[in-house]
C-alpha cells in the first residue's frame, strides 16, 4: 500500500493542505503503507522553490514523514512528453488553438458551476461523430502559423463509473463533464491531468487522498490511467475546511497558514485540531500524528465540510 501527499508549492501550507496531508498519511501508515511526497511545480508561474523548501519543513515540524521523495514535477518533463507520444500514437490527441474567450463563448448556460466543458472547436474531422480510429492525414482547421497550440485529448461520449472510499459511486460522462481535456498547454506546460496520473501511476500509488475540490477529476484520471495501460488507484476524496463565509480556505486565507499558526501554536495543537475536525478524538486537545495511527478510521471522518471558526484554532 502506497500513499501520497502531492502539494502545489505556489505559497505556504494553510490548514486545510495540512488537514489532507494529514489524513492521507494516517491512512496509509494505518495500512503499514509508506507515503510517498511529490512536490507538483509544474506551472511555472505559481510555483517557487522556497515553497517546496517550507513545505518540506512545516512536514517534517507536524512529524508527517515521508518515505519516498520529494520528487520535483519540473524534472520530469521527459516522462511525460515518452507518455504523451502514446496517446498521440493512438491517433487520440489534436492540437488547439482555442482562447479562453473562444471556449467561453461556446459555454452552454447551465455550465456555470466554473467548469469548462470543451466543445470540440479545434478537434479534427477524423475524431469526430465518435470515430476513434480515425487518423491524423487531415490537417488541424485552423491554427496555421499560430505556434504549436495546446495538446487536447479526445474523450468519448461515454461514461466513467468510479468508487470513491469516501463519497460512494459515481458515474460520469467523459463528454459533458469536461469534454476534449488539456494535456499541454500552448506555452509548453504540462497539465495537472497528465501529470499527476503518470506519477500516481509510475510511482506505485495504490491509494490517493486529498480533498473533494478534486472528486470531479477522477474520471479523466481514470481515463487516462486506462489509455495508458495503467490500473487507477483507489480514491478517497475528504470534506473541505471553510472559512466563515463558507468558502473553501486558500492561501489568501492568511491567518490559517502555517507561517501564522506557528507563532502561536505547537505541531501537537494543530494536529488535536485537525484530528478533532476529522472525527478521531472527540475533544480538542494536543497530539501528534503518530498517537493518531492506531485511532485512524475513515468510517469516523465526516463526509460534510467544516467551518473553521473565527479563533477555532486557539
Ligand atoms: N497538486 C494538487 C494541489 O495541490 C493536488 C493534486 C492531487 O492530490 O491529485 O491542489
Amino acid at each position: 500500500m502506497k500513499g501520497r501527499f502531492a502539494p502545489s508549492p505556489t505559497g505556504r501550507m494553510h490548514l486545510g493542505n495540512v488537514y489532507s496531508a494529514l489524513l492521507s498519511w494516517l491512512s496509509a501508515k494505518s495500512q503499514d503503507g509508506s507515503w510517498v511526497l511529490r512536490i507538483e511545480d509544474i506551472d511555472p508561474q505559481r510555483s517557487r522553490p522556497e515553497f517546496a523548501r517550507q513545505l518540506i519543513e512545516d512536514l517534517t515540524w507536524l512529524g508527517l514523514t515521508f518515505d519516498e521523495g520529494p520528487y520535483y514535477q519540473s524534472e520530469r518533463g521527459e516522462i511525460y512528453e515518452q507518455y504523451l507520444s502514446r496517446l498521440k500514437e493512438q491517433g487520440l490527441t489534436y492540437p488547439c488553438y482555442c482562447t479562453r474567450a473562444d471556449i467561453m463563448a461556446t459555454q452552454a448556460p447551465h455550465e456555470s458551476d466554473g467548469r469548462i466543458v470543451y466543445a470540440g472547436t479545434c478537434r479534427p474531422p477524423s475524431l469526430r461523430a465518435g470515430s476513434q480510429t480515425g487518423n491524423h492525414s487531415l490537417p488541424p482547421l485552423r491554427g496555421k502559423g499560430k505556434g504549436m497550440g495546446a495538446t487536447r485529448l479526445f474523450v468519448p461520449d461515454d461514461d466513467i463509473v468510479f468508487s470513491d472510499l469516501h463519497y460512494g459511486t459515481h458515474s460520469i460522462n467523459l463528454a459533458t463533464h469536461c469534454g476534449d481535456f488539456i494535456l499541454r498547454r500552448a506555452d509548453g506546460a504540462w497539465a495537472y491531468q497528465l501529470a499527476v496520473v503518470v506519477d500516481d501511476a509510475l510511482m506505485g500509488i495504490t491509494e490517493v487522498v486529498r480533498g473533494r475540490d478534486l472528486l470531479l477529476s477522477v474520471p479523466q484520471q481514470i481515463y487516462l490511467h486506462r489509455l495508458l495501460g495503467f490500473t487507477p488507484p483507489s480514491f478517497c476524496h475528504l470534506p473541505l475546511l471553510c472559512n466563515e463565509q463558507g468558502q473553501r480556505l486558500c492561501k489568501r486565507d492568511k491567518s490559517l497558514d502555517l507561517g501564522e499558526l506557528r507563532k502561536s501554536h505547537t505541531a501537537e495543537d494543530i494536529v488535536g485540531l485537525l484530528a478533532y475536525y476529522a472525527g478521531l478524538i472527540d475533544h480538542q486537545e494536543k497530539v501528534s500524528a503518530q498517537e493518531l495511527v492506531s485511532e485512524f478510521s475513515w468510517a469516523k471522518v465526516p463526509t460534510e465540510d467544516v467551518e473553521i471558526k473565527d479563533k477555532g484554532t486557539s
